[in-house]
């Protein structure tokens, strides 16, 4: 997998979810050291369990009332969805005495259960300004899933239409500012059409750990 990825400048996040520790350590020994877990209390166990010089990301829909478990330790939130969900996290950093690096996500696909602002909603937060006063978060970039489809060519114009947005918001909102950097887009079946269209994170599950095993999950 890092292989496939090696002439590119994305990373990757090796998407651990309802796979025990012990793959986790697997892939770690291999040279991993990015994991993607989207359940807080499952990635607080794995948290504890393993070398802490991984660097955990969380890719799921992430509740306000769980922020403060993961806020001492997180290094990026994929998942933020709401302006409510930033300032939780704020809050939580600021606890803790960090600065937690978020992503917004954008809702592009056109399955309804998929989390995150629209295109318009994304605007209309950047416009409104609040989250300019947040002091404990850094909003790196933009996150998206696409629609689970095997019409690639929808799944491109997806990937296609969050890489123009992100360039927009980077001139409109952030100044150009090199903080405003990540496109986190692509999974196991979509993730080369996602680096095509400059992606700079791929959350890559079974592909690396093989089918999940629901009954895991803890
Ligand atoms: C589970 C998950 C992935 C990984 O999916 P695979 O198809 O197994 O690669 C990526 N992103 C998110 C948000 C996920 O929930």
């Amino acid at each position: 997998m890092q292989n496939e990825l090696s002439g590119s400048a994305a990373r990757l996040v090796a998407v651990s979810k309802y796979h025990p520790a012990d793959a986790i350590n697997e892939a770690y020994v291999s040279g991993q050291r990015i994991f993607g877990e989207s359940h807080v209390q499952e990635l607080c166990a794995k948290y504890s369990a393993l070398p802490t010089d991984i660097e955990w990301h969380f890719i799921g829909h992430l509740q306000t009332n769980k922020v403060k478990y993961i806020a001492p330790f997180i290094s990026l939130i994929h998942s933020v969805d709401s302006l409510k969900l930033l300032k939780e996290i704020d809050k939580q950093a600021a606890k803790t005495s960090r600065t937690i690096d978020c992503l917004l996500q954008i809702h592009i696909a056109a399955e309804e259960t998929k989390f995150g602002f629209t295109p318009t909603e994304v605007m209309q937060m950047l416009d409104e300004g609040q989250w300019r006063e947040l002091q404990h978060t850094r909003i790196v970039g933009l996150m998206c899933m696409a629609t689970n489809t095997d019409d690639s060519s929808q799944i491109q114009r997806e990937f296609h239409t969050v890489h123009l947005l992100f360039e927009t918001l980077k001139q409109k909102y952030f100044d150009n500012n090199a903080q405003f950097c990540e496109l986190s887009m692509g999974m196991s079946d979509d993730y080369h059409i996602a680096l095509n269209e400059g992606s700079t994170l791929v959350r890559i599950g079974s592909r690396i750990f093989g089918e999940r095993n629901y009954d895991n999950h803890c």
